[in-house]
């Protein structure tokens, strides 16, 4: 079945049930129910959805297990999306987003423009405990991680500075940086005319022992973006959301897409009305398709030149993953050593 038509089809069987939400409220309402702890993360992230069940097996609340999950791709020098190694803005400099939000609690805070800080998940969850405020951003935010002893350091490695470089040199043979080259060269620092800027996060939630749900994104966001320039990932609603009573939703990609659409809050909606969370992801994926307007954005076909994924949990532990495109992969682990990656849904197929 084309996804389209599944599409469709849910969305007609979601329909059904939106007509009956105590019904659906009472599912997830069950007085007595059995909670099967699951973990999920975008594909980078099979250490840390390990980790984090691990964390959850020995009693951690949800919140705590996903954030040392996390910890372990932020502090990972190779992962060139998150944390230390993450590549920086345009001017070289690595500034990192990251929220949180604590089921239980109904208590969540993100945190935008870090720099010199190499785990910007620890710093949002002290945000919203230590502060009453939601969100911080950037010499503010490191004042604040500052007092609170977090350790500063140079976040950019060899790594990310010669990918910085390399797309400096290449951006245009018309300015004064020029990439390695001969004396018989000509035309030099054209060679990435056509460069595809990327995206790379980790959005990580789970459910645990005692049914309770967080979740955390972290992210080093658009490779060489505009300095200040902050995406989806901090921003509770668009790249994070989670109720305690429903599920818990997450993002990765293209960060503006989700915040003129708070793409992860109408996940957990969808969830509400009852349906289940791949179903839930592909209804934001539509979403997105449906209101991006503007040609720059669209192939031939009209369909988004862009991705966007998205990973979502129920309270029953049901868990699903989709993306606009074909290709998306999830980290997954429901209560094994070993985590492992599924195949997502899509709304198109890659040629
Ligand atoms: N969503 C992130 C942002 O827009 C990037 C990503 O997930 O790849 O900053």
């Amino acid at each position: 079945m084309e996804r389209r038509d599944f599409l469709k089809k849910s969305a007609a069987a979601g329909a059904a049930l939106i007509t009956q939400p105590q019904q659906v409220l009472g599912q997830l309402h069950d007085p007595n129910p059995k909670y099967r702890p699951v973990v999920i993360s975008s594909a980078n992230g099979l250490a840390a959805t390990a980790r984090a069940m691990e964390l959850i097996q020995s009693g951690s609340d949800a919140l705590d297990a996903c954030i040392a999950g996390v910890n372990i791709v932020e502090d990972d020098p190779e992962d060139i999306t998150v944390g230390l190694g993450g590549l920086p803005n345009e001017d070289g400099v690595v500034e990192l987003d990251s929220c949180v939000m604590h089921g239980p609690t109904c208590r969540g805070a993100g945190v935008a423009s870090l720099q010199n800080i190499k785990n910007p998940s620890k710093v949002a969850k002290v945000i919203m405990e230590r502060t009453d405020h939601v969100l911080l951003v950037g010499q503010g935010a490191l004042k604040f991680a500052r007092m609170h002893g977090f350790e500063e350091m140079n976040l950019l490695t060899d790594r990310s500075r010669n990918e910085w470089l390399k797309w400096k040199e290449n951006l245009s043979k018309e300015d004064d940086w020029l990439p390695p080259h001969t004396m018989e060269d000509k035309d030099i620092g054209d060679l990435l005319r056509g460069y595809a800027r990327t995206y790379g996060t980790i959005n990580c939630n789970g459910l645990d022992k005692d049914g309770n749900l967080s979740g955390v994104t972290t992210t080093s966001g658009l490779f060489f973006k505009i300095p200040g320039r902050v995406g989806d990932s901090p921003i509770l609603g668009a790249g994070l959301f989670v109720d305690n009573a429903v599920g818990a939703a997450g993002s990765t990609g293209r960060g503006e897409a989700n915040l003129l659409n708070c793409s992860s809050v109408m996940i957990v909606e969808y969830m509400r009305q009852g349906k289940s969370p791949e179903q839930a992801c592909l209804l934001a994926c539509q979403r997105i398709v449906d209101h991006t307007k503007e040609a720059r954005l669209l192939n031939d076909d009209k369909k988004p030149k862009f991705d966007v994924k998205f990973y979502a949990i129920n309270k029953r532990g049901d868990f699903g993953g989709a993306a606009i495109w074909s290709g998306m992969k999830f980290a997954l682990n429901t209560g094994e050593p070993a985590s492992v990656l599924k195949e997502g849904a899509y709304l198109f197929k890659r040629n």
